[in-house]
């Protein structure tokens, strides 16, 4: 889906457009700064056409981090979006770290448009004729609380949007869509330098002055692979306050344009309550998944003893990834990652044909039936393979199932289909 993405100093009120936009309170408007929100990818949708929206401002920065801040967000914006919508508070105006962000909104080629928000009638219409002044053309004037403009604004913003994403178009036979992720020390740009060809990738120090490639091409063992968002990874926050927030800003957005997504742990390091959020926003993405365990060349054998442990209580809920034990150093297994994604990539692209989905659940329900309740046994009638990427199915029933024996249906589609490295989903509809 192509992305819109949000960008804005804090309380220029990017949520209440947020919600606006989705019809529904689900940025939820903050009153207390600084407090962080855990999604900030949404699906919207006008006039039939579906896009992700981004929600930059989940994080809002004290006085003092505020330009960082706001850099960083249209930092985001630019690499990761297809088109941008720049809100200001009409009533207060411009301010100079509105113009900074202007600029390097306008140097992304990507076309933005300039919300002055906060006009909630004809009084507050006269305050948007000093906002041409930024250079990004004509404001539209909305009230983001009453809903005044907005329909015009979603109008404009379909005009300018790109019908597929212009950054995630998938060529047909094209190299497949990599997001590696991890958190900050584990080896990310270690490993993409390696897989890279070390004279390929200049380590520079210097901050964003020259724009890194978005996303980078990458051959492994005679494979190309499109890794997104290598920007991000070799691009160092400098941010003191906020940096998660804007970390994984990156992760969902990266993952949006990503196909799987290599989630690479540290081995010498305990795995932590960070690492398992980058899982879960895989699974919560819908994408391809395969676990890499870094560092390997530092593994004593009491620490690797550890790491089992570790791995099959915090990632039983993923045992159906591929795991690849690598060191970005030595380049050892490097090359494994290659069979890892391939097979992934394979689950999440699995369908199965309508027949042979119905010829296992009736084997299934037949040997396993639903439990009988409150004197009603629901049934399945019927099924079906809604989609693919992730796999998806539908169950006609006639009557709700429990939460556990779907699970048990999932747990028996997943023994005998495989399904590697990818999530599947299950849904139902009852018939009555
Ligand atoms: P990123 O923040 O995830 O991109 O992590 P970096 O690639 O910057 O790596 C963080 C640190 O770990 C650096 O000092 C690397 O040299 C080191 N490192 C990365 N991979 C390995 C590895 O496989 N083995 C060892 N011994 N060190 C590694």
């Amino acid at each position: 889906l192509p992305v819109l993405a949000i960008v804005g100093r804090p309380n220029v009120g990017k949520s209440a457009l947020v919600n606006r936009i989705l019809g529904r309170r689900a940025a939820v408007v903050q009153d207390t700064p600084g407090v962080t929100r855990d999604r900030v990818t949404y699906r919207g949708e006008w006039e039939g056409r579906a896009f992700t929206l981004v929600d930059t401002g989940g994080w809002e920065p004290d006085a003092s981090g505020l330009d960082a801040a706001v850099a960083a967000q249209a930092e985001v914006a630019v690499d990761l979006a297809d088109a941008v919508l720049f809100v200001v508070d009409a009533v207060v105006g411009a301010t100079s770290t509105d113009e900074q962000v202007v600029r390097m909104l306008r140097g992304s080629g990507k076309p933005v448009r300039l919300v002055a928000n906060k006009v909630d009638g004809e009084r507050q219409e006269a305050y948007t004729g000093e906002l041409w002044g930024l250079g990004l053309g004509e404001p539209w004037p909305v009230s983001a609380l009453h809903g005044r403009g907005v329909a015009d604004l979603l109008d404009e913003v379909m005009r300018v949007l790109p019908k597929e994403s212009a950054v995630a178009k998938p060529e047909l036979g094209g190299p497949r869509r990599v997001a590696l992720l991890g958190r900050p020390n584990v080896g990310k740009s270690s490993l993409l330098n390696k897989a890279a060809g070390e004279e390929r990738v200049v380590v520079s120090d210097t901050a964003g002055t020259t724009r890194d490639p978005v996303d980078e091409q990458i051959e492994i063992k005679g494979r190309t692979w499109r890794f997104v968002d290598t920007a991000g990874i070799r691009r160092r926050t400098h941010l003191s306050q906020g940096a998660d927030f804007y970390a994984s800003l990156r992760t969902q957005a990266a993952l949006e344009r990503a196909e799987v997504a290599v989630v690479l742990f540290d081995v010498t390091e305990p795995i932590s309550e960070a690492d398992i959020r980058i899982v879960d926003m895989v699974l919560e993405s819908g994408r391809a998944l395969v676990l890499a365990f870094n560092k390997w060349d530092l593994l004593d054998d009491e620490r690797r003893r550890y790491l089992e442990r570790e791995i099959e209580q915090d990632l039983a809920h993923v045992a159906w990834a591929p795991r690849v034990n690598l060191s970005a150093r030595t380049g050892r297994h490097l090359e494994r990652l290659v069979p890892a994604l391939e097979a992934a990539l394979d689950g999440w692209d699995t369908r199965i044909p309508t027949g042979r989905f119905n010829a296992f659940l009736a084997e299934l329900t037949a040997a396993h039936p639903h439990p009988v309740r409150g004197g009603k046994q629901p049934r399945i009638l019927f099924g079906t393979q809604a989609g693919s990427r992730p796999p998806t199915f539908v169950l006609f029933t006639t009557g709700f199932l429990d939460p556990q024996y779907r699970r048990f249906v999932q747990r028996r589609l997943r023994d005998l289909y495989g399904f590697v490295g990818t999530p599947i989903v299950v849904n139902m509809r009852v018939r009555e």
